[in-house]
């Protein structure tokens, strides 16, 4: 399960303390959450618990804030019927998708749906404590502006351009992120928000935004081309293959295929496909600077008016970078077989040639079996797929047994 994997919930509450939760009552939040159930007739139709049982379920939520039973306006002759939905003092999701100039922040309710975004424009060399503190302070903003309690925030989850070990909550040894390697990303979110957190490689959660899509076939391969390359990793039964160590999918060091030159790598390695291939590597292969004073997404912003502009040298810089990119991915191709293959990140929204070019190296180089019912796209939610994984892998937590007898713990006495 997920929650084991991330120890989300580390040392804030005692597990042995927490309360049995009533047989059926998970059932009943989620048929309400869902919205596949909004009456106590329903539910007990739903469940197949006796009415009175669905009662004191249902009451029991009531007087924790989770759920609410309101009036319908849609009034049949005689008593308007009532109608159980989520209550919005049932809490929040706060997610932060960290990247190297600049991070997402978003706060979600509890039925996934995004209340309120934002960019914070912070370098993530500035170190761990400066982002994290810049990061708090624009969620706590949302937080007020969407007037919801900073105490009913149920699961902080953040996503790093970098190998991610899920068990401390850190990232590994990452590259051009001084300050940030062991540095204790979830734990000094716990004690910021009082309540579980979780750190991830910012593929990963790329990927699983994309996975929650509709209509999205697994295994699935989420491939991140920002300042390096990463991949996310879902296995065919929906889960995050995170590998040993978390370092599963961090492809943008195997060296490209072509040698490479001898192009030098924030690793220290020559040739790596990072170096060679990622938005930054294209940005540099320009004479474009990343950031300038004026606009710290600078690079951003040229390359995108130049590809617009079908300017020669950066729509070539940009199909060299997709055959190279496309040679690491045919071979990802032949180790996973994945049903679909997505491409995010900035370098794959500006046009189609990063798209038609890793898909004319994969078709050429792949087996037709691994590739007949393949499915190579971009992504569907653009940059907010992360921002969506986070959310969607927070409510697995919030919604765990663990998780809902831990808002029935810190709701105890709520009004
Ligand atoms: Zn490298």
């Amino acid at each position: 399960m997920v929650l084991d994997v991330h120890k989300a919930d580390d040392s804030l509450v005692d597990p042995s303390l927490l309360p049995a939760v009533p047989v059926g009552l998970p059932k009943v939040l989620d048929l309400v959450v869902s919205g596949e159930a909004t009456s106590r007739a329903e539910l007990a139709r739903r469940t197949g618990l006796a009415r009175s049982t669905v009662g004191q379920q249902v009451e029991h939520l009531v007087g924790h804030g989770i759920l609410r039973e309101i009036e319908s306006s849609e009034s049949v002759r005689g008593r308007p019927p009532r109608v159980l939905t989520l209550s919005p003092r049932a809490g929040t999701i706060a997610v932060a998708d960290i990247d190297t100039l600049a991070s997402q922040v978003a706060i979600a309710d509890l039925g996934g749906r995004v209340l309120a975004q934002e960019t914070v424009v912070i370098p993530i060399e500035a170190g761990p404590q400066a982002v994290l503190e810049a990061v708090t302070e624009e969620l706590l903003n949302l937080l007020e502006r969407c007037g919801r309690d900073p105490d009913r925030v149920r699961e902080v989850v953040v996503g790093l351009p970098a190998p991610v070990d899920p068990q401390r909550g850190c990232a590994v040894r990452p590259t051009g992120m001084p300050g940030w390697d062991g540095f204790p990303v979830a734990e000094w979110l716990r004690s910021r928000f009082h309540a579980p957190a979780v750190v991830d490689n910012d593929a990963n959660l790329m990927a699983v935004g994309e996975a929650a899509q509709d209509q999205v076939d697994t295994p699935l391969l989420c491939i991140k081309i920002g300042a390096g390359i990463g991949v996310g990793i879902i296995t065919a039964d929906g889960e995050v293959h995170r590998g040993a160590d978390g370092a599963a999918g961090d492809v943008g060091h195997i060296r490209a295929v072509g040698g490479g030159g001898d192009v030098l790598c924030t690793c220290g390695n020559i040739g790596c496909v990072g170096a060679l291939a990622s938005h930054r590597a294209v940005l540099s292969s320009l004479g474009i600077p990343e950031s300038t004073e004026e606009d710290p997404l600078f690079g951003a912003h040229t390359l995108a008016e130049r590809v617009a502009n079908n300017d020669p040298p950066a729509v070539r810089a940009l199909r060299q970078a997709a055959t190279e990119i496309g040679e690491v991915v045919a071979m990802l191709v032949y180790m996973f077989n994945p049903r679909t293959l997505i491409l995010g990140g900035p370098l794959s929204e500006l046009r189609d040639d990063m798209l038609s070019g890793v898909r004319a190296v994969v078709y050429q180089r792949a087996l037709p079996l691994a590739t007949r019912k393949l499915t190579i796209t971009t992504t569907q939610l653009g940059e907010n797929s992360s921002i969506h994984g986070g959310v969607a892998l927070a409510l697995r937590d919030v919604f765990s047994e663990r998780g809902i007898a831990r808002m029935l713990v810190d709701d105890a006495g709520a009004p």
